[in-house]
C-alpha cells in the first residue's frame, strides 16, 4: 500500500443509491423519521439512510445492489455472521411446527441450561422480547427484592427505552432527574441517579447521601452506546465492594457484551459477578429475544414463583429460542472468541494507525468482537470526554466508507462489531479503506 502523505487519495466510484432514496422519501410520510428506530435515520452523520435488501455473513446488500461489508450486525446479533446457514436450517425446522405457543416448550429449557451454564451470575433466567424489557423488568425486580426505590446508572450508558433510565448526562439535569424525553413523568426519573462513567468516588457519594435508599447500580459493563469506553481496572470491581457494603444489587446489562466479550459475557471476562444481568441481542440470533436472570433467591420474586410481576405474550416463542439455541451452539465451539479477539484487534490498530498516518487525532480500541474509535485525542474514560471527539469529521468518514462499500454504525457514539464470517480478506480491505477515507477527510 502508498502511503497516504504521497498520494492523493483514491476517489470512491459513486454509490448509485436511487431506490433507497425513494423508499425513505415514502418511508418518511408512513413512520416518524421514516424509520423503526431512530438511529437507522442516518441524522447525525448526514446523507440518507440505505435500505437493506438482504444479508449474508459479513455482508450486506441494499436494495440498489450495492454490497457492503458490515460492522453493525444487526447491532450485535449477528455475531456468527448474518443468516447463518445452520440458524437458517433450524429456523426452518422450528417454523414447520409453529410460530408461537403461548404455552412451554422444551427449547425454552435448552436455552435456559445453555444461559446459565455460561453466564457466571445467572442461576435461573427469564426470556422477554427485547433487551428494553429486560432492563426494565430486573429494575422492577431489584426494587422488589430490596424495598428500596433508588438506582445509580451511569451517564452515557444505554438501558433500553423504558422511562426510568431516560436520563442521560448534563449534571444539573441527571442531578435532579429531570426527563431527558418529553412524555417523561418526572416522578418517573427523581429516584434515578447518575454517575460519570469509570467514577468510583461519585458512586460513593451517591450512596453516602442516599443511605439505605439505593435498590442497585446497573451498568453496561463494558460500555458501547457512548461509543467504546472500557472500564478501568479497579471499577467493575469497586462497584461490587461498594453494592455490597449498602446491601444494593449490582446489576451487569450485558445485552450488547454478553456472548460477545466472552462467552460468559464480561462479567467472564473480568471476572467480577454481579447479582443479576440482562441480556438481548446475542441470545436471540437475529430473532427478537430479551432475558434476564441471577441469582436464584431473587429471581424467586418473578411471578409465579413470587410476587413481582412480569410477563409476555410472545416470552420465550419457538423461533427466537431456536436462533439462539443454534447460535450460541455455534459460540460455544473451540477457537470462537480467540479468533474474533484477532481479528477485531487487527481491524482496530488498523483504524488507528491509519488515523494517525493522516495526521489526525485517534484513540480506540477493541475487546473480543467489539471495537471502537473517537476522532479525538483521548482518553475517553466517560460520556463526557467522549464528547470531545468530532462528530463532523466522523460523519464524513462515515460516508467515505459507505462510498467505498463498508458499512459502519451512523453515529460516533455507537460501538462497532464484527463475526465470525469476517474473512481476512475483508479486515485487510476494511483497514485499506480506512486509510483512503482518512486521506479523504483529513
Ligand atoms: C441494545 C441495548 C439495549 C436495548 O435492547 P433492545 O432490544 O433494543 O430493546 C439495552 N441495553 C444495552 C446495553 C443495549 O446495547
Amino acid at each position: 500500500m502508498t502511503s497516504a502523505s504521497t498520494t492523493a487519495p483514491a476517489s470512491a466510484p459513486a454509490l448509485n443509491t436511487t431506490r433507497s432514496e425513494e423508499l425513505f422519501a415514502a418511508a418518511q410520510t408512513l413512520m416518524p423519521g421514516g424509520v423503526s428506530s431512530p438511529v437507522r435515520a442516518f441524522r447525525s452523520v448526514g446523507g440518507q439512510p440505505i435500505f437493506f435488501d438482504r444479508v449474508k455473513g459479513a455482508y450486506a446488500w441494499d436494495v440498489d445492489g450495492n454490497r457492503y461489508v458490515d460492522y453493525i450486525g444487526s447491532w450485535g446479533p449477528a455475531i456468527c455472521g448474518h443468516a447463518h446457514p445452520e440458524v437458517i436450517a433450524a429456523l426452518h425446522e422450528a417454523l414447520d411446527k409453529g410460530t408461537s405457543f403461548g404455552a412451554p416448550c422444551a427449547l425454552e429449557n435448552t436455552l435456559a441450561e445453555l444461559v446459565i451454564e455460561a453466564v457466571p451470575s445467572v442461576e435461573m433466567v427469564r426470556f422477554v422480547n427485547s433487551g428494553t424489557e429486560a432492563c426494565m423488568s430486573v429494575l422492577r425486580l431489584i426494587r422488589a427484592f430490596t424495598g428500596r426505590e433508588k438506582i445509580i446508572k451511569f451517564e452515557g450508558c444505554y438501558h433500553g427505552h423504558a422511562d426510568m433510565f431516560l436520563v442521560k448526562a448534563g449534571s444539573g439535569v441527571a442531578t435532579l432527574g429531570l426527563p431527558d424525553s418529553p412524555g417523561v413523568p418526572r416522578s418517573t426519573t427523581a429516584n434515578t441517579l447518575t454517575a460519570p462513567y469509570n467514577d468510583l468516588e461519585a458512586v460513593k457519594e451517591l450512596f453516602a447521601a442516599n443511605a439505605g435508599e439505593i435498590a442497585g447500580v446497573i451498568l453496561e459493563p463494558v460500555v458501547g452506546n457512548a461509543g467504546f469506553i472500557t472500564p478501568e481496572p479497579g471499577f467493575l470491581e469497586g462497584l461490587r465492594e461498594l453494592t455490597k457494603e449498602h446491601g444494593a444489587l449490582l446489576v451487569f446489562d450485558e445485552v450488547m457484551t454478553g456472548f460477545r466479550i466472552s462467552y460468559g459475557g464480561a462479567q467472564a471476562r473480568f471476572g467480577v459477578t454481579p447479582d443479576l444481568t440482562t441480556m438481548g441481542k446475542v441470545i436471540g440470533g437475529g430473532l427478537p429475544v430479551g432475558a434476564y436472570g441471577g441469582r436464584a433467591d431473587i429471581m424467586a420474586m418473578v411471578a409465579p414463583a413470587g410476587p413481582m410481576y412480569q410477563a409476555g405474550t410472545l416470552s420465550g416463542n419457538p423461533l427466537a429460542m431456536t436462533a439462539g439455541i443454534k447460535t450460541l451452539e455455534l459460540l460455544k465451539q473451540p477457537g470462537t472468541y480467540e479468533r474474533l479477539e484477532t481479528i477485531t484487534k487487527r481491524l482496530s490498530d488498523g483504524i488507528q494507525q491509519g488515523a494517525r498516518d493522516a495526521g489526525l487525532p485517534i484513540t480506540g480500541g477493541s475487546i473480543s468482537a467489539m471495537f471502537g474509535f473517537f476522532l479525538c485525542e483521548g482518553p475517553v474514560r466517560n460520556f463526557e470526554d467522549a464528547k470531545a471527539a468530532d462528530t463532523v469529521r466522523f460523519g464524513r468518514l462515515h460516508r467515505a466508507m459507505l462510498e467505498r462499500g463498508f458499512y459502519l454504525a451512523p453515529s460516533a457514539f455507537e460501538a462497532g462489531f464484527t463475526s465470525l464470517a469476517h474473512s481476512d480478506a475483508d479486515i485487510d480491505a476494511t483497514i485499506a479503506a480506512f486509510r483512503e477515507s482518512f486521506a479523504a477527510i483529513a
